[in-house]
């Protein structure tokens, strides 16, 4: 698959775990390739930093709190949550129907959703 190649300083609109909604995000670093590896959003200035075009870290800007984690609740990819046990998290992927990766830190843990 070819995709753009970025360049730094770059706009790209891109989900925002801060801002739960696409936002423009500004580019600070590629790789060689011209995948993004770091970009910060414009409206909260939230970093998200990237390995192989997957998101693997994120630091929080100045934007608003992440809600509470809610197993009731249906997640999408890219969506920002307050974990009471593991801190603040965003969703990485939606795995199964019910079931989604959540990074926290570093670290990605599997969690239910949309459940009844
Ligand atoms: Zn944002």
């Amino acid at each position: 698959m070819k995709t753009k190649a970025y360049s730094i300083d770059d706009r790209q609109e891109m989900m925002c775990s801060q801002c739960d909604i696409e936002q423009v995000h500004k580019v600070l670093a590629v790789t060689k390739q011209g995948t993004i590896t770091k970009a910060a959003c414009e409206t909260c200035e939230s970093v998200s930093t990237f390995s192989r075009g997957v998101k693997t870290e994120f630091a929080t800007g100045k934007g608003k709190n992440a809600s509470p984690y809610d197993r009731l609740r249906k997640y999408r990819k890219g969506q920002a949550m307050m974990h009471e046990k593991f801190g603040r998290g965003e969703v990485t992927a939606v795995v199964e129907p019910h079931k989604i990766d959540v990074l926290f830190g570093n670290e990605v843990r599997r969690l239910v959703h949309e459940q009844s």
